[in-house]
């Protein structure tokens, strides 16, 4: 047995609690999920496919229903051709929000990829900005949400206050649904905006979703944890029936809302997902907390730590230079299932201002639910790592990152 399976296997017999409590979150959000399938009656029929404009779609319908139930909502837009994450949150806020109205970000900067959407870069495109809806935004206070700093900026006519969920492709901590419960408890009071989530990356990682604890939308992509690593495309939006009634006028336009839309036989694959998603986010956090205690043990910064309390699939390696931050991700793509013989070097992105380096091997492009590590080529250097469809790959993969980076180490 070499050092470094050695060294795994040591890692896997401390992290018996952190791995006993994902269970546990997935048994419960299965659980769930097995009783929302029997009080939709989900059978093959809702398998049949439409085409042309897509009326009546049943199983479509109901796999909104069971989104619906699992955010606690009263409604939720759940569609294949939802073409990412960037894609439903701007429909999500393109919805919402009109002339004059101003989007309050309340989690600092938002994603990367909400700056051209915004209107942050990029000019003449028909961004929030170019439509005159104004931004704001109340950075994090000590990583936490700010409710007076929020309290001080809503005489703005702030019509949606936004909230992200997970850290992304920043370095703070990811909010907890009782840290987003306790600041709606604190703001809803005062104000009639909608609270909107971006929800990425935290799906079934805890019992509750924010819509539970009083979010207007929570809105996310289906090729990262709801789609379970069966869908191969898609978002969803999920909340009251006004804000996602508004939000399906944008998705096709104002008249059809969410009553179109053929779905070209996904709905087996989204219904699939959806019944995978709890197990494979559990396979997903097992992942990361591996990767965490495995780097700590060679000396490295990780964030969160292997044994903390996770509210997302996200784990951030410091490897510190961009040589060991190319080895990591080469590392990584090497021991993937699909496509292993190539190698990630770093690159421009669209949507993104840094050069990006990516190691996906991926069975879905770009699927992030699947073992995967991003990171922009920017100080401090921190691989994004996330997914993992089965443990054992996601194992597989980590261990392979660290061989090319304790060689990439030994080299320099
Ligand atoms: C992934 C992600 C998005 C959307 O990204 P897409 O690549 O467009 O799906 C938005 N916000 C956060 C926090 C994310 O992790």
């Amino acid at each position: 047995m070499n050092d470094l399976e050695k060294l795994a296997l040591e890692a896997e017999k401390e992290l018996f609690e952190a791995f006993s409590y994902i269970d546990s979150v997935a048994r419960t959000n299965q659980a769930k999920v097995m009783d929302i399938f029997a009080k939709h009656r989900v059978s093959d029929t809702h398998f049949v496919s439409t085409e042309g404009y897509g009326y009546n779609d049943f199983g479509r319908d109901t796999i909104e229903a069971i989104f619906a139930d699992i955010f606690d909502t009263q409604a939720a837009l759940v569609r294949h051709n939802i073409v990412s994450g960037t894609h439903a949150l701007a429909i999500g806020l393109f919805g919402l929000l009109r002339p004059g109205d101003t989007m309050l970000s309340v989690t600092g900067k938002p994603y990367d990829t909400l700056d051209e959407v915004i209107g942050l870069r990029g000019e003449g495109n028909g961004s929030l900005r170019d439509l005159g809806i104004r931004y704001d935004e109340v950075p994090l206070l000590d990583g936490k949400l700010d409710a007076d700093g929020v309290k001080n900026k809503l005489a703005e006519k702030v019509k949606v206050i936004f909230i992200q969920r997970s850290k992304g492709y920043s370095v703070r901590p990811t909010l907890s649904v009782d840290e987003i419960g306790d600041f709606v408890k604190k703001i809803r009071p005062l104000t009639d905006a909608f609270i909107v989530v971006d929800n990425c990356y935290g799906e079934f990682c805890e019992t509750r979703e924010p819509t539970s604890v009083g979010v207007d939308l929570c809105i996310g992509s289906l090729i990262k944890n709801l789609g379970g690593g069966m869908a191969e495309s898609g978002g969803y939006l999920a909340g009251t029936a006004r804000a996602v009634e508004l939000a399906t006028y944008r998705f096709t336009c104002p008249g059809i809302g969410a009553e179109g839309g053929a779905t070209l036989g996904q709905n087996k694959s989204l219904i699939k997902g959806v019944f995978y998603a709890p197990h494979t986010v559990a396979q997903a956090l097992k992942t990361a907390v591996f990767a965490a205690k495995l780097f700590e043990k060679l000396g490295f910064e990780v964030s969160p730590r292997a044994e903390e309390k996770r509210y997302d699939i996200i784990q951030m390696l410091s490897l510190k230079t961009p040589e060991l931050l190319c080895a990591f991700c080469e590392g990584i793509q090497s021991a993937s299932p699909i496509n292993s013989h190539v190698c990630p070097i770093p690159d421009d992105m669209p949507g993104y201002a840094d050069k990006v380096i990516m190691a996906a091997g991926a069975f879905t492009q770009g699927a992030s639910i699947e073992l995967s590590a991003d990171a922009p080529m920017r100080e401090p250097y921190v691989a994004y790592l996330q997914g993992g469809l089965t443990y054992e790959s996601g194992r597989y993969g980590i261990i392979n990152a660290a061989k090319k980076v304790l060689e990439k180490y030994q080299q320099s």
